[in-house]
């Protein structure tokens, strides 16, 4: 059988080619998560690989396109192969991290409206925060393309947010990369990459509980395990599998 071409490898996946033109195969590892996050965590890139199919089936369920085909297996699942905009769409809907350290905004604020930043991607330089006059004057996307980044990062956070709510997690914020794909002679743009715990600021709200005699109400804190908290609560993976990994002894 012949050896498939690794296309590129990064810190949180790899990505061969697909079997037909046009596709390509991303594999989850267990390397590389948000810095807060010290090592990696076993198991990490199966349940990333269930959770990312979860979030982008729905989205493409409902009109919202994805790069997502199918899973293939544990850790692969077969995408279609985009031309990626080197940006880091985020969506925040709580203040948390940057915005509060830049802005001084406390930590927990609800924002009065969801606000979309985006960061040009080049690890180099530390992922800076880029403006709409940064990324047109240097080409990275034009203004129709950042309108319609605008309006899908909108409808991703509108659903993920209702996901997450429905288990009873608060969605502070989140990122998205989105590429562009050619059909004929139209282009169009649809999320790519991943949607997993390694890109959502996710807040437990389940048994926060009253705190009475006048005491401002309990905040909601980072969601313990992350990974196989929300795979439990989504229903998408039994909850003993990251030690399904590794071969077991059978005495
Ligand atoms: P990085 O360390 O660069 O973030 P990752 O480990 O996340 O890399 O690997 C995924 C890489 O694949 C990213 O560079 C991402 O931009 C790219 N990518 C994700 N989805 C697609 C796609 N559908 N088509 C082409 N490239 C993609
Ligand atoms: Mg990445």
């Amino acid at each position: 059988m012949a050896r498939r071409k690794k296309v590129y490898e990064g810190k949180t996946k790899i990505l061969y080619d697909g079997p037909e033109p046009g596709t390509l195969i991303q594999y989850f590892k267990d390397d590389g998560a948000p810095t807060e996050a010290p090592a990696p965590t076993e198991g990490k890139g199966v349940l990333n690989n269930r959770l990312s199919e979860f979030f982008m089936s729905g989205l493409n369920s409902i009109g919202v396109p994805t790069h997502f085909i199918k899973r293939i297996n544990m850790r692969e699942q077969l995408v279609r192969m985009a031309e990626i905009i080197p940006l880091e769409v985020v969506v925040r809907n709580f203040a948390a991290g940057e915005i509060s350290a830049k802005l001084g905004i406390p930590e927990g604020t609800s924002l009065p409206r969801p606000i979309v930043e985006y960061y040009y991607k080049d690890e180099r330089l530390n992922s800076p925060m880029v403006s709409e006059e940064h990324i047109i004057a240097f080409g990275w996307a034009t203004q129709q393309d950042l309108d319609d980044i605008v309006a899908l990062a909108l409808r991703v956070n509108d659903f993920l947010s209702g996901v997450m709510m429905g288990v009873g997690i608060r969605l502070a914020d989140f990122r998205i990369e989105v590429g562009r794909i050619w059909e004929g002679d139209y282009m169009r743009l649809i999320v790519a990459d991943e949607i997993s715990p390694d890109s959502c600021r996710l807040w437990d709200l389940r048994g926060l509980g009253e705190r009475g005699d006048n005491q401002p109400p309990p905040e909601p804190g980072p969601l313990a395990d992350v990974y196989s908290e929300l795979a439990r609560r989504l229903g998408v993976m039994p909850s003993n599998v990251t030690h399904t990994t590794k071969p077991t002894l059978i005495n």
